[in-house]
């Protein structure tokens, strides 16, 4: 695999990048997860991140803001991340974008797929993110990058970076997904899976 660090690589990461989603960000459960609603302004279209836990106040958060819910973006499919993805499919008929090497996981789930490989566009309204491939946590860890923002699940914290002790967790692919982040611009926010470090963000 060639160094994801190298110049040409990290500038393939951020070109182009379609204006970015409004965010909504919402702890929930009793593992400090964080979901983040992600919205058109023009449109209403909204993505839900990681929908789990309260899939029913996600939905009602949305339906406050008059957003019509079309996709589920799914950063890893370990259970605290997943667990409202059948919900929100049944109420929403939402899209569920997931890597190709964790989609079995929600074979349970009903709707349709988008295999979230590396760099895809997905269309949120007029707005829109760029899937990358950040394995290292999972096998299929994906970050969702957008202008000026990035959606880390559990590849990266404010302060620390995820176990790779779990099955499918690698230290030397967290090594290669960390420096890809890495590389992003400085003052690219930072939207964690967890609420665990100092700050949300
Ligand atoms: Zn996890």
């Amino acid at each position: 695999m060639a160094m994801p660090t190298e110049l040409a690589e990290i500038a393939r990461d951020v070109a182009g990048l379609p204006p970015a989603p409004e965010v909504l960000q919402i702890e929930v459960g009793l593992l400090q997860n964080f979901c983040e609603i992600l919205f058109c302004p023009d449109t209403r279209a909204a993505a839900i991140v990681d929908p789990a836990w309260e899939a029913d106040r996600l939905l009602r958060e949305c339906e406050a803001r008059g957003l019509r819910v079309t996709h589920a973006l799914i950063t890893h499919t370990h259970e605290d991340h997943i667990e409202g993805v059948d919900e929100l499919v049944r109420r929403t008929g939402a899209v569920v974008v997931v890597s190709p090497r964790e989609a079995e996981a929600l074979a349970g789930a009903g709707g349709a797929r988008i295999d979230a490989i590396d760099r895809l566009d997905i269309a949120i309204g007029r707005r829109g993110v760029r899937a990358l491939d950040t394995p290292g946590h999972t096998v299929g860890g994906t970050c969702y990058l957008a202008d000026g923002y990035v959606i880390t699940g559990d590849v990266l914290f404010v302060g620390g970076c995820g176990r790779t002790d779990f099955p499918g967790g690698d230290t030397a692919e967290m090594w290669s997904s960390l420096q890809r982040l890495m590389a992003l611009p400085e003052e690219t926010r930072i939207y964690p899976g967890h609420d665990y470090g100092a700050t949300p963000t």
